[in-house]
């Protein structure tokens, strides 16, 4: 089966932005029923992906399909309200003078769909609220509400944009894992933007990791914990430490935390011993010894319930490494740092 939004080595920019380009070079499918999640820092192009795919954005080369149709690049543009595109986004964009029944049926023909809409109701837990304004809702409401009217065309895909940041820890989890089953029972494909990786990792199918423009892997969030395809993968989906390494022998690798011998060392591709390479360690994997001679300190803190988060500078680096409660270190405490023999790590080119 064919995918339901094909973006073909898309790039973009702002036409008045002096700027670099926004999007380099993307390419991304969705399949039918998928749910793809972009993620990555602020600023990356995660919005600028979602509206050129909406249509609100033009791409400067490369094209994109929805379905079987061309929709934008190598000649072709279709308006966005002919799409058949759903859009949600963060601050809801709700109309205050209607009520909840009548945002919900917007974009729908006088006179048809209110069944579905009626479906979508019960579906999305908002029966009874109908004569409601938004102002009369709670943010998960107006949330539901929001996804209803995206929903209500039928849409073959429906784009969200940060739809969960607003509200708060409870309903943003209720509502986030509800989303892959309703967008189910609507047949509809789905692209959710979101900066926050554990989100992006727990309900996406796919998850595609972007950085300035550039999107670095594109994978199950299984895949991408299994195998990142870059440092930056590492470092801000997995939060994994990247530490410099190099080739002393073939085969043989160290870094600053002692050489790799002891561990696993997994290797998506092997990095050539010309090539500037590192290792992307776990933070549970680095031991802390406390040593008045080591070439690193403590240099702050976080209590995670069980465990101590430390961070400690060595050098030019910041390393993160977690222990048991009872290793209660003060700050600034010299110590070296090691890798624990048997651990698994990555190794690729920098
Ligand atoms: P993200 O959603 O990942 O935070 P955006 O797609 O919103 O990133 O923005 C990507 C880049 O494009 C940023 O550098 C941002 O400042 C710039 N940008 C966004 N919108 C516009 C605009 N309308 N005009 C010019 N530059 C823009």
């Amino acid at each position: 089966m064919g995918s339901t939004v094909a973006l073909n080595g898309v790039w973009h920019r702002y036409s008045n932005s002096a700027e670099a380009w926004t999007l380099r070079g993307v390419d991304l499918d969705v399949a039918p029923g998928e749910l793809v999640g972009l993620l990555g820092p602020s600023g990356c192009g995660k919005t600028t992906l979602l509206r050129l795919i909406a249509g609100f954005e033009r791409p400067d080369r490369g094209s994109l399909r929805l379905g079987q149709q061309l929709v934008a690049g190598d000649g072709a543009w279709l308006a966005p309200e002919r799409r058949g595109v759903g859009m949600v986004f963060q601050d809801y964009a709700l109309f205050p003078h209607l009520n909840a029944w009548r945002n919900a049926r917007f974009g729908l023909a006088r006179g048809k769909g209110d069944e579905r809409v009626a479906w979508l109701f019960s579906l999305l837990g908002l029966e009874g609220l109908e004569q409601r304004y938004p102002h009369q809702l709670s943010g998960g409401q107006r949330q539901r509400l929001a996804m209803a009217r995206a929903l209500a065309p039928s849409p073959r895909v429906v784009l969200l944009d940060e739809p969960f940041s607003s509200l708060d820890v409870e309903v943003r989890l209720r509502l986030r894992s509800e989303l892959s089953s309703v967008l189910e029972a609507c047949d509809a494909s789905g692209v959710i933007v979101t900066h926050d990786p554990d989100e992006a990792l727990a309900i996406c199918d796919r998850v595609a990791v972007m950085r300035d423009g550039v999107l670095h892997q594109c994978a199950t969030p299984q895949e991408i914990v299994r195998t990142p395809a870059t440092p930056f993968v590492g470092s801000f989906v997995l939060q994994r430490n990247v530490i410099p390494a190099q080739s002393t022998r073939p085969d043989q690798w160290s870094c600053p935390l002692g050489d790799l011998s002891q561990q696993h060392i997994r290797m998506a591709a092997a990095p050539t011993t010309q090539e500037e390479c590192c290792v992307l360690v776990e933070s549970k994997d680095i031991e802390i010894d406390a040593d008045d001679r080591g070439d690193a300190a403590i240099v702050g803190r976080e209590f995670l319930g069980d465990l101590w988060e430390y961070r400690v500078r060595m050098g030019e680096m910041v390393v993160r490494a977690t222990c048991g409660v009872e290793k209660d270190y003060p700050p600034q405490m010299p110590c070296s740092l090691r890798i624990k023999e048997g651990a698994a790590v990555d190794l690729m080119t920098s």
